[in-house]
């Protein structure tokens, strides 16, 4: 069983039928535990994703205002080595960026052979933020569906794993974490007055997920819904996915290292038996 689900577009999704306070019955302490274990295979795998250098990784990270990108990332990179992993993080975009197609930005950081990349937010903003707030016409945001699972399906093609977590909070827990924003002199800095006022929004943008969401789940480009009121759970949860989504390639990897070793041990052997060191 694992703690979540790989939504691969089979099913209907209904953000409602999500709890995002679900725990699955682990404790904190359970979960840190666990976590703590995951992490270390996340790294195992890591390496031999580097050294065999046959795949690129590319993890989708998306919620609503507080539901923890950060310190998702924060957590998952304490289990990566940073010499083959970043995070590439899109903001509102820049006149230039604004002044090209919307995938431009992000074709530029997809991962490239043996790397890990993460997006702190993503193309999926082009379907959520800018529907929302109406910032391109219906008939714009509607066609990008179509050309996000095309983009999608060239980077699969291309030997990359895409996991995508959509950190799934409550309207509740999101407003008390904006209240802590303001009570705790460390957390003041992540204010910003915009998050009240996209909070008037919470159920447009929760249609534009569940449409998202149904309209770009696949078999190779999953989505993963995170529940995320607790942060051990939604870190533990992210943690499994991520070891279960590579574990399988383990074998193919430690083959190729394997070959890659043979091959090498045996240019060292014929180098060493001509005399041309
Ligand atoms: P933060 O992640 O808190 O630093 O905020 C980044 C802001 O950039 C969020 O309000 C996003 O909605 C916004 N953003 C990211 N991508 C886009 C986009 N393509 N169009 C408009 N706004 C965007
Ligand atoms: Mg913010």
């Amino acid at each position: 069983m694992s703690l979540l689900t790989k939504q691969d577009g089979k099913r209907n999704i209904k953000l409602k039928d999500f709890d995002p306070g679900a725990n699955e019955g682990l404790s904190e302490a359970e979960a840190i535990a666990q976590s703590a274990k995951l992490l270390t295979e996340l790294k195992d795998l890591q390496y031999l994703l580097y050294a065999a250098s046959q795949t690129s990784v590319l993890v989708v990270m998306q919620g609503m205002d507080t539901a923890g990108k950060d310190g998702a990332i924060g957590h998952v990179m304490t289990g990566l080595n940073p010499q083959s992993c970043k995070v590439a993080s899109f903001k509102v975009p820049t006149p230039i960026e604004a002044s090209h197609d919307f995938l431009w930005r992000i074709h530029q950081q997809t991962p490239s052979k043996g790397n890990i990349t993460i997006f702190n937010r993503s193309h999926y903003e082009d379907v959520l933020v800018t529907r929302v707030h109406e910032l391109v016409p219906k008939k714009v945001w509607s066609a990008r569906y179509g050309m996000i699972r095309d983009f999608e399906a060239l980077l699969t093609s291309a030997e990359t794993i895409i996991i995508k977590f959509m950190l799934h909070i409550s309207k509740d827990e999101q407003e008390k974490r904006l209240l802590e924003r303001e009570k705790e002199p460390e957390k003041a800095w992540k204010l910003s007055a915009g998050d009240w006022h996209e909070r008037k929004y919470w159920d447009s943008y929760q249609k534009a997920y569940e449409d998202a969401l149904n309209e770009t789940s696949r078999p190779d480009a999953p989505w993963y819904i995170v529940p995320s009121n607790h942060k051990w759970f939604r870190n533990v949860a992210m943690a499994e996915t991520l070891v279960k989504t590579l574990r399988p390639y383990r074998k193919q990897w430690t083959k190729h290292l394997d070959e890659m070793g043979t091959v090498a041990k045996k240019e060292l052997a014929e180098m060493r038996a001509t005399g041309k060191e």
